[in-house]
């Protein structure tokens, strides 16, 4: 901001000393003409002068006609002469000086009339008395010093003039020389700052590429971070807290999409139910953590037949638990159910409250069908449901099939 004001300032005062320098010089040279001017007026004043005193002491000398017409001619070039040093001179201090002059040439003129009147009437006597007595020769010799006098001090006056202006002249140079400097050491200033912006810029962008290549890095990780939690929280929201098996809500969705997928195939699907036999009297006997690791060991087992690809064992809630088995129909599915049901059997668990067995026992209800599009798959889980309590009235740990 500092250096665009002193740009500004520079080129104004550039522009200053230059409108400046230029009036100096016109003005210079206009004095100079002038200086001439009134010189050679001057000059042409002082011959004239000469003259008119040489005419009237001939005349005087001589006693003789005067050359009456050449005076006047003269004396004219003598008045317009003046006139024109007291135009040039106007703006000059002498040009009182000069009015002075011209007021004592008048006085002059009219003692010469007088005189001349007089010759004319050949009172020579007379004419030559009216000049001396009253002084005309003094007169005329005030009025020559006078003369010299303006003549040298207005030549002075002017070479002080023109010397002054020689002086403006110097001083606007150097103003203009110096409104040059000025501009050169802005300038320079100027890119120097420009430079050092523009390099600060470019650190500026480099740092900011580089924090944002750590942003970046640090979004990558904060992302792979996120979509670990993500499928820690997806697998945990999936799964059943006690036992590890997938959730009622994960089966429902799996079982949906597996209805689906055999109507589009027409491929045969089965779904068991199995219930752990009385398991409140489980409870009851060994205490709710002697059941929850009668649980954990019935779904252990139940998971581990759970082989085959698609098929799915979930916890269907409470001591139930549910088996998909996509691909198999009726026999097969109660078959495979018939050879877990020995198994948990085969665990040995002791039940002394069981009524069955004295060994934790459980009953199985299958159903299976060929699921057709537009049936509702829910139906098929209600059957292996009603299943599974009729293989409880039939006196349980065993398995039932659907019809
Ligand atoms: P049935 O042979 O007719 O199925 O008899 P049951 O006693 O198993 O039937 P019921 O449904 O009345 O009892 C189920 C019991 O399972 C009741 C409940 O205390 C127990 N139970 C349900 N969930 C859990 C659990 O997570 N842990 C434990 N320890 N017990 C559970
Ligand atoms: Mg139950
Ligand atoms: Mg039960």
């Amino acid at each position: 901001m500092q250096s665009t004001r002193s740009l500004y300032l520079a080129v104004a005062t550039l522009v200053v000393a230059m409108l400046v320098g230029i009036y100096v010089d016109l003005e210079s040279d206009a004095m100079h003409a002038r200086h001439v001017e009134v010189n050679t007026g001057l000059e042409r004043m002082l011959r004239l002068n000469q003259d008119l005193t040489n005419m009237v002491v001939l005349a005087v000398l001589e006693q003789n006609t005067l050359r009456t017409a050449s005076y006047d001619t003269v004396d004219a070039a003598l008045v317009a002469t003046i006139q024109k040093l007291g135009q040039l001179t106007r703006q000059q201090t002498l040009s009182e000086e000069i009015t002075a002059l011209s007021a004592d040439r008048d006085k002059l003129h009219v003692t010469e009339e007088a005189a001349l009147r007089l010759m004319r009437m050949d009172l020579w006597q007379e004419a030559h008395q009216l000049m001396f007595a009253e002084s005309y020769v003094l007169a005329k010799k005030i009025y020559e010093i006078n003369s010299e006098t303006a003549v040298v001090a207005l030549t002075g006056e002017l070479a002080k003039t023109v010397e002054y202006f020689d002086r403006i002249r110097l001083a606007a140079l150097a103003m203009r020389i110096a409104a040059l400097l000025l501009l050169l050491w802005v300038g320079a200033m100027f890119s120097r700052r420009l430079r050092s912006e523009l390099a600060e810029q470019a650190r500026l962008r480099e740092a900011i590429a580089a924090s944002n290549q750590t942003l970046e890095v640090k979004v990558l990780q904060r992302t792979a971070e996120l979509e670990a939690a993500n499928q820690r929280l997806a697998t945990l929201s999936a799964t059943d807290a006690l036992t590890g098996l997938a959730n009622r809500r994960s089966f429902d969705q799996a079982w949906e999409a597996e209805w689906q997928r055999a109507s589009r195939q027409g491929l045969p699907l089965a779904i068991a139910m199995v219930d752990v036999d009385q398991f409140k009297p489980y409870n009851d006997h060994y205490g709710h953590q002697a059941g929850d690791v009668c649980l954990k060991l019935v779904a252990q087992t139940l998971g581990g037949t759970a082989q085959r690809s698609g098929e799915l064992v979930a916890r269907y809630g409470g001591e139930e638990f549910v088996v998909v088995l996509p691909g198999l129909a009726g026999a097969e599915a109660a078959a495979a159910m018939e050879r877990i049901r020995a198994t948990v059997q085969g665990l040995g668990v002791p039940h002394a409250k069981a009524t069955v067995a004295n060994v934790v026992t459980v009953s199985i209800g299958v159903a299976a069908c060929v699921p057709q599009l537009g049936h509702s798959s829910a139906a098929l889980v209600e059957a292996a449901d009603a299943a599974m309590y009729r293989a409880k009235a039939q006196g349980r740990n065993r398995v039932v099939l659907a019809q």
